[in-house]
């Protein structure tokens, strides 16, 4: 039986002080939680998170990293720096970095190598473009994007990570994709990777993200293979967030 993991991607927003009245405000009401809670918050706010959280049932995690180790990387931050924060998570190929900042499959690849040498766990973002639904080529590109993963660091890694598939179209758009087209591509996630590995397959922690709210929660995390969800908008309100964790 999977654990369900719903995790808050923060993106760019946050202040120390929304910050504080955000987290206090989740770790009050986590008691009747059973789910995997994770926040995944900007940079200059880990050390908030880990003085927050340390010893609470909620684990924290970046949103980006280098796939460098280290050097001469104007802007950069490395995995070893997460981890000294003692993050346990990190996004990497969110579709807003593949689209804005021109992460390829290999670059994206490259950097879950890296969060995984460096003891991290990545949340591998999956996803296709409306016009990609439209034109038919949904599983293929979520194949694609995986592919490039598994071709570099083998189809084992995913035991020790996370895959987000998160359709474009939904993220930020209030436009949330049906149970039912949700669970084809996380059964197809699935099934693809039965193919290489069934053990893998059947512990992978697949969440869907996009337009996740308390309202639609409970029905897209009913089915058989969304185990939890990655949640942005709805994670920057604190009952909107658990009302979504406790669905899970
Ligand atoms: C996201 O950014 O990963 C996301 C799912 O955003 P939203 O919930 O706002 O659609």
């Amino acid at each position: 039986m999977r654990r369900k993991l719903v995790a808050g991607n923060w993106k760019m927003h946050g202040s120390l002080a929304e910050n504080e009245a955000l987290l206090s405000g989740i770790l009050a009401g986590m008691a009747d939680v059973k789910a995997g809670v994770a926040v995944c918050v900007p940079f200059p706010y880990l050390a908030q998170a880990q003085a927050k959280l340390t010893g609470s049932a909620i684990a924290w995690g970046a949103q980006n990293m280098s796939q460098q180790a280290k050097g001469a990387f104007t802007g950069e931050v490395s995995a070893s720096m997460l981890k000294d924060f003692s993050c346990t998570y990190v996004l990497v190929g969110h579709s807003e970095r593949r689209a804005i900042y021109g992460e390829s499959d290999e670059l994206v690849a490259e950097k879950f190598a890296a969060a995984q040498a460096a003891g991290l766990t990545p949340i591998l973002c999956v996803g296709e473009t409306l016009s990609e639904r439209e034109g038919g080529v949904t599983e293929a590109v979520v194949a694609r994007q995986l592919d490039a993963v598994i071709a570099k660091c083998g189809v084992a890694s995913l035991a020790k990570a996370v895959v987000a598939y998160e359709p474009v179209w939904a993220i930020g758009t209030g436009v949330t994709a049906s149970p039912e087209q949700a669970q084809a591509v996380h059964a197809f996630i699935r099934t693809k990777v039965r193919g290489l590995d069934a053990g893998v397959a059947d512990g992978l922690i697949i969440q869907y993200g996009g337009s996740m709210k308390a309202n639609n929660a409970v029905e897209l995390l009913g089915q058989p293979d969304i185990d939890g969800g990655l949640i942005g908008g709805a994670a920057l309100n604190a009952e909107e967030f658990l009302a979504i964790c406790r669905a899970g």
